[in-house]
């Protein structure tokens, strides 16, 4: 054995057996790779707006404090997102991004011999962090093609595979790539019915993008179930993507583990403060959510006339089949400078994941495809 072997024979199993999580591709290493300019990347679920101007302004004034700690407790932005959500501060616990507290629960609560349950089709983070922690994925097959819900989370089979070994539940409302929700009742009875040891992640990601009037606030849950994790980030709908941040709700007990397992610095303090200033401005929110709304009609009405099947989303993003492998007509769009989301390693492997842009944007994105699938 040479030595890369030996290292990789010590990695744990569960490490070995995963893929690297493969992020959307830059719009510089575009330019760079195909010298297109102009590039347009549809790619992470990214505000095409951008963030708020009063973000902006925030995080500019905190750069002069730069070579300060940041505040290792979050007061402000802690305080800020107690009173929105009607909890107390010690019910808040900040993360390097939402993927961050994803990990912090799962470094807390998995290991060898304990497993986490999670669908199909659901994000790619949660395999990340069970397997990383050297523990065992349990994946339940997702709704079929046919339901009405397609390929979303099918939680009476989630249920199911729940053991005496289960320690979280990854679920996602709606779900990446999918775009499907679950409703209050189905949700709140599946949470109802799990043992209360038990963890259950309520990935709220894109929040603040759905309208339909069963979608639930899962954080007005938390009082009730003390094994209720809901997470929320400032990357999707508040356009900070760049500066990771995001938190979870819990109940006092389960913000004191993440917190007991958290880095003391995990947050930056640009990132508290222009968080801080997003909160406020709920105008940006209703506009970025409005010009979703309406990307979301102009895409799926031009599917619907050419005939290309999709899943119908809730989210700042469509799946759409393209009839053969997604990543062919990923390589095509980015040579013509777009760049999207092929889903293969998602077991989506004939969809592409479009983030809902600007309209003209869309349009862009629109005729290109056309052009490619003629
Ligand atoms: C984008 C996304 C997140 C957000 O991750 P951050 O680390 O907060 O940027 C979390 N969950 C899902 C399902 C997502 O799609």
């Amino acid at each position: 054995m040479n030595t890369s072997e030996a290292i990789l024979e010590f990695a744990h199993p569960g490490v070995r057996a995963l893929q690297p999580y493969e992020p959307g591709k830059p719009i510089s290493e575009l330019e760079r790779e195909y010298g297109v300019s102009n590039a347009l990347k549809l790619a992470s679920n990214e505000n095409p707006l951008g963030p708020s101007p009063m973000a902006f302004d925030a995080a500019k004034k905190a750069l002069h404090e730069m070579q300060r700690y940041p505040d290792g407790n979050g007061f402000a932005l802690k305080n800020a997102l107690a009173n929105r959500h009607d909890v107390l501060p010690d019910q808040i616990t900040l993360g390097n991004g939402s993927n961050e507290v994803l990990e912090l629960i799962a470094r807390v609560f998995l290991s060898s011999g304990t497993n986490a349950v999670f669908s199909e089709h659901a994000f790619a983070v949660y395999p990340i962090v069970t397997q990383t922690a050297g523990a065992e994925a349990r994946i339940a097959p997702a709704n079929s093609s046919s339901h009405s819900m397609p390929y979303g989370h099918n939680l009476s089979v989630m249920r199911e595979l729940v053991d005496a070994n289960t320690r979280v539940i990854f679920i996602a409302n709606p779900n990446n790539p999918t775009g499907t929700w679950l409703p209050v009742s189905e949700l709140e009875d599946f949470i109802r019915e799990i043992p209360s040891s038990i963890v259950i992640v309520i990935d709220e990601a894109y929040f603040e993008y759905v309208t339909e009037s069963e979608y639930p606030d899962a954080t007005r849950w938390v009082e009730k179930y003390p094994n209720l994790m809901v997470t929320r980030t400032f990357s999707k709908a508040f356009g900070l993507a760049g500066l990771r941040i995001g938190y979870s709700v819990t109940q006092p007990l389960l913000a004191d583990l993440l917190n007991r397992a958290r880095q003391p610095f995990n947050v930056n303090s640009i990132a508290q403060a222009a968080a801080l200033a997003a909160l406020n401005d709920h105008g940006h929110i209703e506009k970025s959510v409005s010009i979703n709304h309406e990307g979301l009609k102009q895409l799926s009405k031009a599917f619907q006339e050419e005939d290309w099947v999709y899943i119908p989303s809730v989210a700042n993003f469509i799946c759409v089949d393209v009839g053969r492998p997604g990543v062919d007509i990923y390589e095509a769009l980015l040579h013509e400078g777009i760049i999207v989301r092929p889903v293969g390693n998602y077991g989506l492997p004939n969809y592409l994941r479009l983030t809902v842009g600007r309209k003209d944007e869309n349009d862009r994105m629109l005729q290109s495809m056309k052009k490619i699938l003629a």
